[in-house]
């Protein structure tokens, strides 16, 4: 069924159905209609209502102002509605319950024992001109217990002392690479790396653990604690729809997300997972040359044009139709009632990775397209939260 739970519960949940039926007028948007039926009885009227030629709009959870009238068919009550875009919606469903990820591992290693690993590679992954510094740091786990999967987090420890004299506290970094990392073999994982730089009293500073992995050579050793969280975790779901929506390096989880789900070595490695949903991709960058994993995502176009998508929002090169930089939040408010139709499914699951900033911006979005259809943003959300669908980890 539609996660967005219904109003009300038990056999009193109502579900909305919208159709268009063109029997007996010429003209198409005088026939939508809603109809309001319990929940119990979503699936036999859906698959009557498709029987009988009826084009089905969507289906939305809970009763709308205009659609709680009384009956006028067996199944529900119907009434005229304003036309809605089509949607993607199916049939009902039991909604999976939220998963309880008891078998991931976290805090493997604390930071009083970090394990030791050791630095494979540190490469830059932007393009001639690009602004600042961006790197993809391998790292090996050989030796130790440190597994992880897609959408967790590592704790490094930067070598040195603080100002205080005492070692540095962890800092924590979204994986970018899958359980199996970038060799596939199992014993690596990879960080997505912005140098954090800012000005102070008139000096530059450069922010600690990120300049120390910018800076880190191959095979210098490098402690590493956890993995930690499960927020970001991928549904087991191998026909999920799943909406990423990143700035700069909060792209880290949606590479490792993108990996398992298109990466041929990935898709070989995992029999159990052969990712059939749709995967839309929402990426925010300053310029061109600071796009992060382009490459890997053209290849995933390009062999799975029908299940990936991709959206950028180059905020120094587009303008927004306000004339603004181009953020994140204006490509998801253009493509608002598309991202709605999809959330209205409970197979579909959001996930947000990067700066606080985009994050009322993508409410205000979506509260509008919401409220379009006569619901309640501020209500939804939450649902959606509670449901395990909607994942936010940003700073
Ligand atoms: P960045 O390059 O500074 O910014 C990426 C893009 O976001 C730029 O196009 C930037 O535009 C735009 N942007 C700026 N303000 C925005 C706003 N209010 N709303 C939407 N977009 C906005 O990115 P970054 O340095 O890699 O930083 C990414 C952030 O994600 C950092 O704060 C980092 O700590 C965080 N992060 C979080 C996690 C996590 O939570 N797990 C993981 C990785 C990164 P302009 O610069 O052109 O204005």
């Amino acid at each position: 069924m539609h996660a967005l739970s219904a109003a009300g519960s038990g056999s009193s949940q109502m579900m909305t159905i919208t159709l268009q039926d063109f029997s007996g007028s010429s003209v198409p948007t005088s026939g939508i209609r809603r109809l309001v039926v319990p929940l119990d009885q979503l699936q036999s009227t859906y698959g009557r209502l498709l029987r009988s030629g009826v084009k089905i709009l969507g289906v939305s959870n809970g009763l709308t102002s205009t659609a709680a009238t009384p009956e006028q068919s067996p199944a529900g009550s119907s009434a005229p509605a304003s036309p809605q875009p089509a949607t993607t919606a199916k049939p009902a469903r039991k909604a999976p319950a939220r998963a309880a990820h008891g078998d991931v591992p976290v805090n493997l290693y604390k930071p009083k024992a970090p394990f030791i690993g050791k630095v494979i590679s540190n490469e830059s992954l932007l393009k001639e001109g690009a602004i600042g510094r961006v790197n993809h740091i391998i790292m090996d786990l050989s030796g130790g217990d440190l597994r992880y999967v897609e959408g967790q987090s590592i704790g490094i420890i930067p070598d040195g002392l603080a100002d205080n004299g005492k070692p540095h506290k962890i800092r924590l970094y979204s994986i970018a690479s899958t359980r199996h990392g970038d060799n596939l073999a199992g014993n690596t994982v990879s960080l997505c790396v912005r140098q954090l730089q800012y000005e102070k009293d008139g000096e530059l500073v450069n922010g600690v653990c990120s300049t120390f992995l910018c800076d880190i050579a191959p095979d210098a050793p490098v402690k590493i604690t956890g993995p930690v969280g499960k927020e970001m975790l991928l549904p087991d779901d191998e026909e999920a729809n799943v909406i990423m929506l990143a700035t700069g390096t909060g792209i880290a989880p949606m590479r490792a997300y993108l990996r398992r789900m298109f990466d041929p070595g990935e898709r070989a490695r995992n029999p159990g997972y052969a990712f059939r949903g749709k995967a839309w991709l929402f990426m925010g960058v300053p310029t061109t040359p600071n796009l992060l994993y382009e490459e890997e995502f053209q290849s995933y176009l390009r062999a799975y044009p029908d299940n990936f998508r991709y959206t950028k929002a180059i905020s120094r090169e587009q303008n927004n139709s306000g004339g603004g930089r181009m953020y994140i939040q204006h490509q998801v408010a253009e493509c608002a009632d598309e991202i709605f139709n999809l959330i209205n499914l409970d197979s579909t699951h959001l996930y947000m990775c990067g700066l606080r900033g985009m994050e009322p911006g993508i409410d205000e979005a979506m509260a509008a397209a919401a409220t379009a259809r006569g619901l309640d943003w501020k209500t939804l959300r939450p649902q959606m939260k509670k449901a395990g669908r909607w994942h936010v980890e940003t700073y």
